[in-house]
């Protein structure tokens, strides 16, 4: 089932201008921005602007032009990072720890993240 989305969740409002964010990059389909509670010395968030609730919806219901340019930003910000050590990560849904249901991928540097559990 389709999880419906929640024009009132947190990035909606950062998307809307209703609420501050470290801005890191931003085009027509894509924002990336600095986590607020980073658990890495680099944590950037990269949204798509359009309304998906997680991964599985994006990559459903996105259009190729969306998807493309999403991975696109995410490669490019990692090549910014100017290090060859990040890690990726999007979590789908409440049980993997989604808190936030408009999809987005957490990029993290700048120290050893250890092993993923
Ligand atoms: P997740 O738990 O995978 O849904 O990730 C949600 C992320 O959003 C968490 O890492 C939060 O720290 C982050 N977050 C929540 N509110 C904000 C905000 N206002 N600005 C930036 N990041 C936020």
């Amino acid at each position: 089932m389709k999880a419906i989305y929640d024009k009132q969740n947190v990035f909606a409002k950062i998307l809307k201008g209703e609420i501050p964010c470290k801005k890191v990059y931003e085009d027509e389909h894509v924002l990336a921005f600095n986590d607020i509670h980073p658990d890495a010395p680099t944590h950037i968030l990269v949204i798509p602007k359009n309304q998906y609730t997680c991964f599985s919806d994006f990559t459903q219901n996105a259009s190729e032009e969306e998807i493309g340019t999403f991975f696109k930003v995410v490669g490019s910000i990692t090549k910014q990072l100017k290090v060859d050590d990040f890690r990726l990560v999007t979590n789908n849904g409440a049980k993997s720890g989604q808190s936030v249901f408009h999809f987005h991928m957490h990029i993290l540097s700048g120290k050893p993240l250890g092993k993923f559990n």
